[in-house]
């Protein structure tokens, strides 16, 4: 895209510099990943977002969180966007056999992630408890908290009435017309053990190119968080960066830019910095969009323009380290 890239081999993250990351599914992933990839794994915390959990068959099915707990763990299906490499469908079929509802795909490997979690939540253990042993198991360095140990389903409002997060996502595959979002029992959700103290510690604070709406915003609506960033920022000068999931008005998966369009917003990357507003400091844009700079600039936010579109795990680190190295700190 005629987007010149700096060469970053030689960068090297500051040795005390504390990184988080507010992550949905496959965007937060991705770049989650390609933080992991150029740093200390204590430096690095990822606070995911749970609004998309739902209860399945009677498992608890925790999709942004196993997203990014695959993807760190190098065991993600890279076809799909989710779910495991080498996955197979077995129990699926036979489910089908019997007239089950299967419109959501559980693979056979996949199913043992939400057995297990179920199990131990019903014998008493937290979400967060289960997240970080199966970190554990799975080899994954990186510090990955829930947002919050609570249930703060996402209910999405749409001209075919108001549909369950993943009624809407997978079942209905996101066709019905979007007018807002409600987080359920969001008021008394705390953050988990570690959120805000990670945030309190935090030099850096990157909200991934995941979807605003439902992936970036369930989590900043908890108690406690978007406040404690914002506290931050204005007494420590906290930066705090967002990179847009929206690349020349089109999103790379998911219906982000179709919902921004439904909401009455033209889908953009500047609409996406409009969206967090004054809780950035920078804000990081694809090539393509880079005619929309200056509007950015506007709103009082340091950009980086750079190739945004995370092809491979190289892609994926290559584009922390410019975060890093271009908006990292307080300069
Ligand atoms: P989900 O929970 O799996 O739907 O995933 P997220 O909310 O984390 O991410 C969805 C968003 O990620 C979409 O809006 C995509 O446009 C964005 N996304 C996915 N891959 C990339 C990428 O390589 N670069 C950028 N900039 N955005 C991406
Ligand atoms: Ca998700």
């Amino acid at each position: 895209w005629g987007c010149a890239l700096t060469d970053t081999d030689n960068f090297q993250i500051g040795r005390s510099q504390r990184v988080v990351a507010l992550a949905g599914g496959v965007g937060g992933a991705r770049l989650a990943d390609g933080l992991a990839q150029m740093m200390p794994a204590d430096q690095l915390t990822v606070i995911v977002n749970v609004g998309d959990d739902f209860s399945h068959f009677g498992l608890h099915i925790s999709p942004d969180l196993d997203t990014v707990c695959y993807t760190l763990a190098q065991m993600d299906n890279t076809e799909t966007g989710w779910g495991l490499a080498g996955e197979t469908w077995h129990t699926l079929e036979s489910l089908d056999r019997l007239g089950a509802e299967t419109w959501f795909h559980l693979g056979d490997h996949d199913l043992a992630t939400h057995l297990e979690r179920t199990r131990r939540m019903q014998a008493g253990d937290s979400l967060s408890q289960v997240t970080a042993s199966f970190c554990q198991h799975w080899g994954v360095k990186t510090r990955v908290l829930t947002a919050t140990d609570h249930k703060v389903p996402t209910l999405v409002y749409t001209n075919e009435g108001t549909l369950s997060f993943q009624e809407y996502f997978v079942h209905r595959q996101c066709i019905p017309s979007v007018s807002g979002f409600r987080f359920e029992d969001i008021e008394h959700a705390r953050p988990a053990p570690g959120v805000l103290e990670a945030l309190f510690q935090a030099d850096l604070v990157i909200l991934c190119p995941s979807n605003p709406w439902v992936s970036i915003d369930p989590i900043l609506a908890i108690q406690g968080i978007r406040k404690t960033i914002e506290d931050r920022r204005r007494k420590v000068d906290l930066p705090v960066v967002a990179v847009s999931p929206i690349i020349a008005g089109h999103t790379v998966k998911g219906p982000a830019a179709k919902m921004y369009q439904e909401m009455g917003l033209t889908p953009s990357a500047l609409t996406v910095a409009n969206h967090y507003g004054s809780l950035l400091s920078g804000f990081v844009m694809d090539c393509q969009d880079a005619d929309a700079e200056a509007n950015v600039q506007a709103l009082g936010l340091k950009t980086l323009i750079t190739d945004t579109i995370m092809r491979d795990r190289a892609g994926r680190k290559r584009l922390a380290e410019e975060i890093m190295r271009r908006l990292g700190d307080k300069r």
